[in-house]
């Protein structure tokens, strides 16, 4: 690949928040406390309409608005919570520490990615639960399942492997041994384009069709792409590569031109997304791998290509080229 000599073009990554506080949790739950007070205001208004003066309704209106507007404020405050939860750096015994490369290395306190109301383990892992990763992996892949869910509500994001708690080799992969790598399922649709999903990996043909118990299934190019973007827009962890079909990039990268996806996203989907030249071909499923997280380095070592979007200085301070215009912030 082309290199183009280092620019000061990163911006540091954004300051992460501390664990919450306890008096944060406490907050949360008087504020779930003062929603059900509020409520318990209207129950009894209701019984009161039906034994005060007519006089008395319009007091009992006030009220009843007030708890739907306090309710409405709730889970906002809840919502933005569950948001800002997905970018926390863990207490330090907690924080996993990725060791040397993803195909020779190991996994120190490994953060497991649980399933979730948008995150769903595929059947098939299950025996094993190597569900573990680096946290930075394990949030960045909440994050995306997240944004998937609310931009296209109705289906979760189907977990393959990850690594084993504490890294190393795993049968049937080649790396997956330091928390930086993740299978996930493709987002599928059924003939009616309802949202789907399978207990297994579904090879998907050129044409984004698959089958499952002689039912047909196929590639959902919306949340697939609307995954892929949050994939390589994150702030917090940066993707070095998505593998998959050549044929699903060029679906995945017609959609997002056809739906008018900037151009800077664009550019970074395509430098991601590469088919291995050898071994599997990625038509079941991506597999993702983000950088070294800037805290394990240097025990923590990536190879290149280093992106315009890499965390840090490269080795020789050259960075990847990349075809077409990124986001200006870079
Ligand atoms: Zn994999």
């Amino acid at each position: 690949m082309l290199a183009q000599p280092a620019r000061q073009i990163m911006r540091p990554l954004r300051a992460e928040p501390a664990w919450p506080a306890r008096s944060t949790r406490v907050r949360l739950a008087l504020a779930h406390i003062g929603a059900d007070r509020r409520a318990l205001h209207g129950g009894f208004c209701f019984a009161s309409i039906r034994s005060v003066a007519r006089s008395s309704s319009l007091l009992c209106s006030a009220f009843l608005v007030s708890v739907v507007i306090a309710l409405a404020s709730y889970r906002g405050q809840a919502r933005a919570a569950q948001l800002e939860e997905l970018h926390l750096r863990p207490p330090y015994e907690l924080r996993s520490m990725s060791v040397r490369y993803p195909w020779r290395g190991h996994l120190v306190r490994g953060m497991r990615l649980a399933e979730s109301s948008h995150v769903h383990h595929v059947e098939e892992y299950l025996e094993h639960d190597r569900f573990f990763g680096t946290w930075q992996l394990v949030q960045l892949m909440q994050r995306a399942a997240t944004a998937v869910a609310e931009q296209h509500p109705g289906a979760k994001l189907s977990v393959g492997e990850l690594s084993a708690e504490n890294g190393g080799l795993i049968i049937g992969h080649h790396s997956h041994r330091n928390g930086r790598d993740i299978d996930v399922a493709f987002y599928l649709k059924d003939d009616d384009g309802n949202p789907a999903a399978a207990p297994t990996f579904l090879r998907m043909s050129a044409h984004g069709n698959g089958h499952y118990a002689g039912r047909a299934l196929h590639f959902d190019d919306e949340r697939n792409w609307a995954m892929l973007a949050k994939l390589v827009s994150d702030d917090d962890a940066r993707v070095q590569f998505v593998f998959v079909a050549r044929t699903l990039q060029w679906r995945l990268v017609s959609y997002a031109k056809r739906i008018g996806a900037p151009d800077w996203l664009i550019a970074r989907a395509r430098a991601v997304m590469i088919e291995p030249s050898s071994g599997n071909r990625h038509q079941t499923h991506f597999h993702v791998r983000i950088y070294c997280p800037a805290d394990d380095r240097p025990s923590c070592q990536d190879k290149p290509p280093y992106f315009p979007w890499y965390d840090g200085i490269p080795p020789g301070g050259f960075y990847a080229a990349v075809a077409g215009s990124l986001a200006p912030e870079l």
